[in-house]
């Protein structure tokens, strides 16, 4: 059998592609290395949660995948700096009362998508099945998957940051060095969050407090040098909390839990084409990832799956989806977004970054000016919710 679409990686990207590919009729088979599993720490959270937005809840929810989370919704954001007194505030009302986005738990959506994954007949789900090869002939691709072979029309790499696909088609890459890692955890606090999600920049870089529907109780996202984030990750729990506690200057009283740590290295790449062979399309952090410091790679992500179905519904029915020449058009607009989100993700990253009294005094007369400017605070909320012009 050849299916329409094969789907390496089983991840958010590739379970939102495969349940949506499918839901338009497409046959698909999902290959995934580890069947995914619901994670709780000890305060019954995934310590990985994700920032969403308000585009990619749309997105869930035509998925049929939104109505199964439990996610804490947030109206308001709130950033700071260790230098300087610069406050930036976006809330919900200059936009009717809209949230912001909403904090989930990345093993929840998974397990939601792959719910939904199961009640959809023509996806078939291979788990414990790894890509090691792939070679494309000129009406379909073949999958080696140790042991056995897959045929599909058209073969989307959905595979993560070392993607398997993206190396096997020698797709080109450019990779940006950042100076993070980043460390992931949850935190309880005396005081209350106050359902904001709050970021605060350290000269080391960004500490991000997001709400959990416990008001004493936040993911804590710290990115950080590479020394540091082990440090911390194997400092005792309470000279952590007491850590937190100090950088975040006592804001919401004193961390007196935490869970344990998970560090992660912050890598930056970006593919030179979305389209990089014929019958093979990349798609999320095996395309491009950006620095988890706006909480934007998942929804970026999402968006690449909504352009791809925005194509597919206007060009229905198509008897070979591996051959359309839109992919072409869709991996130039992909690159165009992408490059303008990593940009902007290093400027802010190297803005924060500088310590000259001069520039710092620049930089927080400039952040509190955009502080009182509406007009602009308004364009910024709309891009990040994945509804702007750009
Ligand atoms: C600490 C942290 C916080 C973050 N916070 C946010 C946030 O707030 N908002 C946001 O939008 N983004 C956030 N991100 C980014 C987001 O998590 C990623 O962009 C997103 O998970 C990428 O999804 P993906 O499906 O493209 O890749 P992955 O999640 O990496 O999935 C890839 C899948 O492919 C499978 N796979 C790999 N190789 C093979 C193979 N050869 N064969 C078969 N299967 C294979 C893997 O097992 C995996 O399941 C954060 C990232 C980090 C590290």
């Amino acid at each position: 059998m050849i299916y329409d679409v094969a789907v390496v990686g089983g991840g958010l990207v590739g379970s939102l592609s495969a349940i949506l590919l499918g839901q338009l009729g497409y046959s698909v088979v999902l290959i995934e290395k580890d069947q995914p599993v619901r994670t709780f720490g000890e305060f019954g959270l995934d310590l990985r949660s994700i920032a969403v937005s308000p585009a990619s809840k749309i997105l869930l929810e035509s998925a049929g995948v939104w109505g199964s989370l439990n996610p804490t919704p947030y109206k308001e954001m709130c950033v700071w700096e260790e230098l300087g007194a610069s406050k930036l505030t976006f809330s919900s009302e200059i936009l009717e009362d809209q949230e912001l986005g909403f904090i989930c738990e990345n093993s929840e959506i998974l397990e939601a998508m792959w719910g939904q994954l199961g009640s959809i007949d023509n996806v078939e789900c291979l788990t414990g099945n790894v890509l090691e090869n792939l070679q494309v002939n000129p009406d379909h691709a073949t999958l080696s998957l140790g042991g056995r072979e897959v045929s599909a029309k058209l073969v989307l790499g959905a595979d993560g940051t070392h993607s398997k696909v993206r190396s096997a088609v020698l797709a080109e890459t450019k990779t940006l060095v950042t100076r993070h890692h980043v460390l992931a955890t949850v935190v309880q606090f005396s005081g209350s969050h106050a359902g904001v999600a709050w970021q605060k920049f350290l000269l080391d870089g960004p500490i991000a407090v997001l709400p959990s529907s416990n008001s004493h109780v936040a993911f804590i996202v710290w990115s950080q040098m590479e020394k540091q984030a082990e440090r911390l990750k194997k400092m005792d729990r309470d000279a952590f909390c007491q850590e937190v506690t100090a950088v975040l200057e006592a804001r919401f009283g004193v961390a007196n839990r935490c869970d344990h740590r998970v560090v992660f290295p912050v890598t930056q790449h970006l593919v030179k084409n979305f389209y990089p062979s014929p019958r093979v399309v990349l798609l999320g952090d095996a395309a491009r990832v950006i620095h988890p410091l706006a909480g934007l790679g998942a929804n970026i992500g999402f968006e690449d799956v909504a352009a791809m179905i925005d194509i597919l519904v206007v060009k229905r029915p198509v008897s070979d989806i591996g051959k359309l020449h839109d992919w072409k058009a869709f991996s130039k607009n992909r690159i165009r977004k992408s490059k303008l989100m990593i940009q902007a993700m290093s400027r802010l990253d190297d803005l924060y970054a500088n310590t000259s009294p001069l520039f710092t005094l620049i930089r927080n007369t400039s952040i509190n000016a955009l502080d009182r400017n509406k007009f602009i605070k308004k364009r910024l909320i709309l891009e990040a919710q994945g509804l702007g012009f750009l």
